[in-house]
């Protein structure tokens, strides 16, 4: 169990409604025929795998999926008890786990899973398996028909092996240029051909491709950081189908103010200095709970006003220059919106030279998550 009395006022909130609008939104756009997989690796992208796990199948997700074997099993001991797919590479010994545990994982090639078979001396319940094709993401994968003939051959003789699935990820999905996406679905659906029988689930598409064409559904999307309400890209954020309910807030209140007389230093190295009387706050958080040192100089939302962060972020504190004299415990907002006034994750992004995925899995596990809509009430 998390701790559920917190005395930092710095907080996550996750609005679980956000999540579930966005995968009905989403299934209302696609067609009730591809089913959801909602990817929830990485901690839910920061937002908590198991409480966005279980929103995801009360809005109708058939499958989640994680990136590696450990996340699977930490969602099944947490009491998911639908379909959970490992998307990452397993090592072999973790084949006969997830059969016993009923957790679906990804083969790339026919010695791995020769050798899971052998290895096992019979599994407890049958292992289901996707198949996984590199169109041109070179990163996992099979990449031509015989490879894949040779895992076919295996799932035949293997009663208690079963291929449940066959997917392909693109490298390119979220850019206006979609050449490369075309080819890497034409190489997809050939391989796709050739087999004796089609398995339970085809499936391609990441948020992007499955926003910006329908085409890519196929069986069954992977539907990523647009669960969480962000687009992938900029280019996406253009051609949204539908509009995402954004479902992160990164809030904290102000612990100490002071009116600081012109010239006075602020955090170390002392780098910036007040060049007038200043009203300066002090913020509990730092780059310990994921405010990277990069971010110096961003705006926080106090008082409905955009205020910067000034001087260097410590590990656990960092300093605002507010507009006017606060209260101690006023409201400061990281991400997301007070007033008319919104700061975003892609704002944070692009700061810092990256992309919003990488803001929202860089959010320290030390800052208790809160959730809205979990069991239909706030907690
Ligand atoms: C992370 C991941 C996804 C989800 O991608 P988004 O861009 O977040 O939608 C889908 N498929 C695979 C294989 C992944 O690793």
């Amino acid at each position: 169990m998390r701790n559920s009395i917190h005395y930092r006022p710095t907080r996550v909130t996750i609005n679980l409604d956000a999540i579930k609008a966005n995968i009905r939104n989403f299934t209302q756009h696609i067609g009730s025929s591809t089913e959801i997989i909602a990817v929830v690796k990485a901690n839910g992208y920061g937002h908590g795998d198991v409480e966005v796990a279980i929103a995801a199948f009360e809005a109708g997700a058939k499958m989640v999926s994680v990136a590696t074997p450990d996340e699977a099993v930490r969602l099944r001991m947490a009491g998911i008890g639908g379909d959970i797919l490992v998307m990452g590479a397993a090592p072999i010994v973790f084949a006969k786990k997830a059969a016993e545990l009923g957790i679906i994982i990804t083969v790339s090639t026919a010695e791995w899973l020769q050798t899971a078979v052998n290895d096992s001396g019979g599994f407890v319940k049958p292992l289901k398996i996707h198949v996984k094709i590199d169109s041109g993401m070179g990163r996992i994968g099979l990449r031509d028909a015989a490879s894949l003939e040779s895992i076919v051959s295996i799932v035949e003789r293997f009663d208690d092996v079963q291929l449940d699935g066959i997917f392909t990820h693109f490298a390119c999905a979220d850019e206006g240029n979609h050449k490369k996406t075309e080819e890497q679905f034409a190489m997809f659906m050939d391989l796709v051909q050739t087999l004796p029988e089609k398995p339970r689930l085809v499936h391609a598409s990441n948020s992007a491709a499955a926003l910006l064409n329908t085409d890519y559904g196929l069986d069954a999307v992977r539907f990523g950081i647009s669960l969480y309400g962000v687009a992938p890209s900029d280019y996406v954020a253009g051609k949204l189908p539908f509009q995402l309910e954004r479902s992160l807030q990164i809030e904290s209140e102000l612990v100490h103010v002071k009116l600081l007389e012109a010239g006075s230093p602020i955090s170390y190295g002392g780098t910036y200095e007040t060049v007038e009387d200043e009203w300066i706050g002090t913020i509990p958080i730092g780059y310990a709970d994921g405010l990277r040192r990069g971010l110096r100089g961003q705006e926080v939302l106090v008082g409905g006003e955009r205020a910067p962060i000034v001087g260097t972020i410590c590990m656990d504190q960092c300093m605002v220059k507010l507009p006017y004299k606060m209260p101690i415990g006023e409201k400061v907002m990281l991400i997301g919106c007070q007033g008319k006034e919104e700061v975003t994750m892609e704002e944070w992004a692009e700061r810092l030279g990256t992309i919003p995925y990488e803001i929202a899995v860089s959010i320290a596990e030390r800052v208790p998550r809160i959730y809205i809509g979990k069991d239909g009430q706030s907690t």
